[in-house]
């Protein structure tokens, strides 16, 4: 039977209509909006499309937004002054510096520097370890995203054979780390495992974060398993595509996620929802 698929855009909308919900209650209580401010260096045409969605998405949920631009030849010391500017900032309760930077400007240095509890991309060092050690913390919003996704097709990876296939610190790693934290048993699989088909074929939840369009075959898939696609590829069609094959994939899998329409909406929405959590905790 062909698989169900994991609608990211319906889901999407429903976690957004919940942050709003708890926007609105922060600023009845606390008489001001959520504040998510992002940094936007040079101009990047990719970047500049991501921030304006996530610019409007927040705007529609009730969280005050600001894009502070910058121009391409910015200063490292430029950037990082702003970032502790923001920091400072009492109305400002996440902080999104846009990646990539320019190639003269060094991004870790500038990432390490956000407050970790403003951190809504949870990649600080100090929100990683908070992952690691199984903690409350900022968590990235990819892997958030695919977490809720399973939670809402009524997937508990309690007890079952995981394999995330990609160990990025963006996503691979830290949704590996959410699994493991559900109790699941995880294999991470990368560019040097041997037999990929073979771990695949063992997974009952197949994760995909590569960047590599069809590698994950269809034909490797155990019945029933459940595939969450990661990858964002344009192929020579001109279309995007994830890192599974789909067609083949979804007449063995019991759900997937389309690309696009999959993985790919609940990114922002969880950048809404970690906006508004930073937000809660910082009044206490
Ligand atoms: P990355 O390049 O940082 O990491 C890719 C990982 O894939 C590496 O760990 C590498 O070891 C592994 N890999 C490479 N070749 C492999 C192979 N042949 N077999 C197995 N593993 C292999 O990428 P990333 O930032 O983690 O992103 C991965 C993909 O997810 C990209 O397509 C990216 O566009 C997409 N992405 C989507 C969203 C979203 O919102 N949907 C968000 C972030 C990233």
């Amino acid at each position: 039977m062909p698989a169900e698929l994991i609608d990211g855009k319906a889901l999407a909308k429903k976690v957004r209509a919940e942050v709003k919900t708890r926007a609105e209650a922060f600023e009845a209580k606390h008489g001001r909006q959520p504040g998510l401010h992002v940094v936007l260096v040079g101009e990047d045409p990719a970047s500049q499309v991501y921030v304006r969605n996530k610019e409007r998405a927040a705007g529609k949920v009730g969280i005050a937004g600001d894009v502070h631009r910058l121009p391409a030849d910015t200063g490292q010391q430029k950037l990082e002054a702003l970032v502790a500017e923001l920091n400072a900032r009492d109305d400002i309760d996440g902080i999104l510096v846009q990646l990539p930077l320019p190639e003269h400007l060094d991004a870790q240095p500038v990432l390490d520097l956000i407050d970790p509890g403003k951190d809504v991309d949870g990649l600080h060092p100090v929100n990683a370890g908070f992952l690691t050690a199984g903690r409350e913390g900022l968590r990235p919003c990819t892997p958030s995203g695919c977490m809720r996704m399973l939670e809402e097709v009524g997937v508990d990876p309690k007890g079952k054979r995981a394999v995330v296939v990609g160990r990025s610190a963006l996503v691979g790693k830290p949704i590996a780390m959410m699994l493991l934290e559900k109790h699941a048993t995880v294999t991470v699989a990368h560019s040097r495992t041997a037999d990929l088909a073979a771990v695949i074929g063992e997974s009952d939840i197949v994760v995909a974060a590569v960047g590599r369009m069809g590698l994950v075959k269809g034909e490797w898939l155990k019945d029933g398993a459940v595939v969450i696609d990661v990858g964002i590829n344009r192929g020579d069609d001109g279309k995007l595509h994830g890192d599974v094959e789909f067609e083949a994939a979804k007449e063995r899998a019991a759900h997937i996620t389309p690309v696009p329409g999959g993985v790919g909406p609940m990114t922002i929405a969880m950048l809404l929802s970690n906006t508004v959590t930073a937000a809660e905790r910082r009044v206490g």
